[in-house]
């Protein structure tokens, strides 16, 4: 996963801290390098590996300067990533474009041994961006002629990625000196919210991951994307909206489980109603188990919302005894099994008080290879409590995302050929629970206007956009057990 926002504004306005302040605010979403290309009179790039914070100084802010940006930070789906992977990417010839996205497009080896081999385009980085914005730009440049961009020509090139790209991308861009465009993939897999401000010189326009990032921004009238459209917004500034694709919509379901952040709101629901909401219909089945316990006690961070409807629900304290140290990243970033591991317990420690002699139910959003799982039934016992019971308000994961969440292989799934007795046993706890598929997707959609069907391969094994075939599941498998460790880049 990775996060991006785009944003322009009237001509002669700065709109590169605003920019500064939507990465920071998706941060979350990828903490392996950021990016950010803006453009006045021509693009002008700083990008680096690294926290936001690490790689903008103050005085790179003399240089990045326009009323037009595209920013983004990234969280490598293979290997750990290198620096030329980094976006935005930007191309001069024979238009200036500058692009980001969000996803994963699943047949890029294969564009770059046919399509692109056979046009002589040489891709030079491991970052499959790359593929959306040549086909784009090619796409583009033989739609339009020697014409100004118009919508039409627009639309042509998005309809030739659309045929020629797979997998799951939400992307945004700017076209030098013409305007800003996005489009979300056919089947809106990644989330990708438009927002208006109203500045004194007029409207300024933004597109982002996530909705807390045009909130910060003072961003409002938010419109989700649909799957498969096209928004324009050219000098004059009106947005235009093309349907372009005409696949069913099928946005991912591990968004609100565990990667969005609790005050966003994706295609028209709300992460925290649907968290709240998963507690709710996991203390419901927990119930069902007869076992008592004296406190329920979240992860933190993502598992607070969940956990705290859940001890309501079972009338029971809800107690945070472990406390997160909050400059530790996020654990299932570390680039290898031996750091993910120390970093459990560098990130959460306990208080012993909240464990001692008490039978605690820990609240956790999923479990992925269980090592954090495992590591915090071992502190739970080294304090004391009497019994150990975990919960997960996400199913056993069992199948690898291909659309850019870093499931890593599937060999590696905890609960992979195993009965949940089995993983209990694994873990060390006493008792384990699982939110069923069906009620995590009536959790979701609780408070949704229209019910949505969404993309929950990793649970179900079903993959949406239906060309996954066993051999590219192989291959995927391959590609992410070769490049452990490696500096490849991957999708984002
Ligand atoms: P594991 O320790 O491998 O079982 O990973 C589970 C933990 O990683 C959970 O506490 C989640 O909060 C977090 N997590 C789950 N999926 C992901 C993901 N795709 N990327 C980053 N973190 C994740």
């Amino acid at each position: 996963m990775c996060g991006f926002i785009s944003i322009f504004g009237p001509p002669g306005s700065d709109v590169v801290r605003d920019a500064l302040s939507g990465l920071l605010a998706i941060q979350h979403r990828g903490q392996d390098a950021a990016g950010v290309v803006a453009f006045d009179k021509k693009f002008e790039t700083k990008k680096g590996l690294g926290l936001v914070r690490e790689v903008f100084q103050q005085k790179h802010l003399k240089r990045l300067a326009g009323p037009a940006v595209v920013a983004h930070v990234r969280y490598p789906t293979v290997g750990t990533g290198s620096g030329t992977d980094v976006q935005p990417f930007t191309i001069d010839f024979p238009l200036g474009i500058a692009m980001a996205h969000n996803g994963n497009v699943t047949n890029f080896q294969q564009l770059k041994r046919t399509y692109f081999r056979q046009r002589n385009i040489h891709l030079h980085s491991d970052c499959d961006l790359e593929a959306v914005l040549y086909v784009f730009a090619g796409a583009l440049v033989a739609a339009r002629g020697s014409d100004p961009i118009t919508p039409q020509a627009l639309q042509a090139a998005v309809a030739e990625v659309f045929r020629v790209v797979k997998g799951a991308y939400s992307v945004v861009g700017y076209i030098a000196g013409a305007g800003m465009f996005a489009f979300r993939d056919p089947y809106g897999i990644k989330p990708i919210i438009m927002g208006e401000r109203h500045d004194p010189d007029g409207p300024t326009f933004a597109v982002a991951s996530e909705s807390v990032v045009l909130d910060v921004a003072g961003f409002e009238r938010h419109r989700d994307l649909a799957a498969g459209e096209l928004l324009w917004i050219d000098e004059a500034r009106k947005p235009q909206f093309f349907q372009v694709g005409d696949r069913p919509h099928r946005p991912c379901i591990f968004e609100y489980m565990y990667f969005a952040r609790p005050d966003s709101t994706l295609d028209g629901i709300s992460v925290y109603e649907a968290r709240l909401e998963s507690g709710k219909r996991l203390a419901a089945a927990w119930r069902e188990t007869g076992l008592e316990v004296d406190a329920v006690m979240p992860v933190p961070e993502s598992a607070r919302t969940a956990a705290q409807t859940m001890a309501e629900e079972l009338g029971v304290p809800y107690r945070e005894g472990l406390v997160k140290n909050r400059y530790v990243g996020r654990t299932f970033i570390m680039a290898n099994d031996e750091l993910r591991r120390d970093s459990v317990r560098d990130k959460l420690n306990p208080i012993r008080s909240e464990f001692e002699g008490k039978r605690v139910l820990i609240v956790d959003d999923s479990i992925v290879r269980g090592h954090t799982s495992r590591q915090l039934v071992k502190i739970a016992r080294q304090m004391g409590a009497a019994k150990v019971y975990l919960a997960s308000y996400s199913p056993p994961l069992l199948h690898p995302c291909l659309y850019g969440i870093d499931m890593s292989t599937k060999r590696d799934f905890i609960a992979l050929d195993r009965s949940v007795e089995q993983v209990a046993e694994e873990l060390g706890c006493d008792y384990l629970l699982f939110q069923t598929i069906d009620d995590m997707v009536a959790a979701t959609n609780a408070h949704a206007a229209h019910e949505i069907e969404f993309c929950k391969a990793c649970f179900a094994g079903e993959y949406p956009t239906g060309d996954v075939t066993q051999e590219m599941l192989h291959d995927i498998e391959h590609d992410r057990l070769s490049a452990a460790g490696t500096d490849s880049g991957g999708g984002s």
